[in-house]
């Protein structure tokens, strides 16, 4: 009997992880009708000067429309696209239409485009990049390209011949989801950001654990002391604020300034309100 069962457990198993499988193929195969039928859509979320509240870049958020499950997040198809060549081409339409978008931005504002390892180890993606910029005539100071400590991985000497031919484009370099890898600090060393970005898991547990503080104070100062700028992530509450302004954030982003939204909205953000935030008044209000 306990063998009977034990058979059972692994059919059980085996049914479920068929399930998950079959789950992966249907995503597979719809993802890779979705740029043709107009199912990606880009969102956009401003990241702020840390001392003025000025909105000063937009990052772009990939969003897939699919016409029966709604609004499917990026956690849910980005790393599924990565394990094919998929995520070749949604790289791709996503760089393009963040140029063509930020290429009818105001000057100042900036965009900040993610990129996955994959698509930054392909061959060419310097030369792509550039190809982007010269298409929709965005100066290519106005482009920021976000990356994970992942490119390092499989041939770090490559990967910094990528950032440096980046950098002589004169597109900006952020380290992304800084903090939560394997050796976060050694990259730093291999190779000049011009910022990094602390993951925003660090501010949710602000108010949790006594030593984030300690942590995220250091880890300001080893950016501004490396000349590195440093914006925060997933600022949610005022208090959050009245901390992060008081370590010296460059920049910050998060639900409290606002949530992404279509690049259509933007319009519709309220400058004086964010400014509002980081009155002094505002600020004594939490103190
Ligand atoms: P990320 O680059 O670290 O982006 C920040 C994520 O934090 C976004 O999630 C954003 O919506 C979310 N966020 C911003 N402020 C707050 C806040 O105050 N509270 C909370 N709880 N969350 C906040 P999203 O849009 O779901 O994207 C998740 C991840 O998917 C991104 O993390 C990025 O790694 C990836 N991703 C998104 N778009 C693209 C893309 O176009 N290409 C690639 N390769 N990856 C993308
Ligand atoms: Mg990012
Ligand atoms: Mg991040
Ligand atoms: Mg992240």
């Amino acid at each position: 009997r306990v063998k009977d069962e034990g058979r059972g457990t692994l059919r059980f198993f085996e049914a479920a992880m068929d399930e998950q499988l079959q789950a992966r193929r249907r995503i597979e195969h719809e993802l890779s009708g979705a740029i043709p039928r107009g199912e990606l859509q880009l969102h956009c979320q401003p990241i702020v000067n840390g001392r003025t509240g000025v909105i000063e870049t937009f990052e772009a958020l990939i969003r897939w429309h699919h016409p029966e499950r709604g609004c499917v997040p990026p956690a849910e198809f980005i790393p599924l696209a990565e394990q094919s060549e998929q995520i070749l081409r949604i790289g791709a339409w996503v760089l393009d239409t963040a140029c063509a978008a930020a290429a009818t931005w105001p000057q100042p504002w900036r965009v900040a485009v993610n990129v996955s390892p994959k698509q930054f180890r392909q061959p060419g993606f310097a030369v792509s990049v550039a190809a982007a910029l010269t298409r929709h005539g965005l100066p290519p100071r106005r482009l920021v390209l976000e990356i994970t400590e992942g490119v390092f991985i499989q041939d770090a000497a490559m990967a910094v011949e990528v950032l440096t031919a980046l950098r002589s484009l004169g597109v900006r370099l952020a380290l992304d989801d800084f903090g939560t890898g394997y050796s976060s600090l050694s990259y730093l060393q291999r190779f000049k950001f011009d910022k990094i970005k602390i993951d925003q898991s660090f501010v949710r547990r602000l108010g949790q654990h006594a030593d984030t503080l300690t942590i995220l104070r250091a880890i300001t100062h080893l950016g501004h002391n490396l000349g590195l700028q440093v914006t925060v992530e997933g600022v949610e509450t005022p208090e959050q604020l009245a901390i992060l302004r008081e370590l010296g954030c460059d920049q910050m982003q998060g639900y409290l300034f606002a949530r992404p939204g279509p690049m259509a909205a933007l319009s519709e953000l309220e400058p004086e309100r964010l400014r509002a935030l980081f009155d002094p008044e505002s600020l004594q209000a939490c103190a």
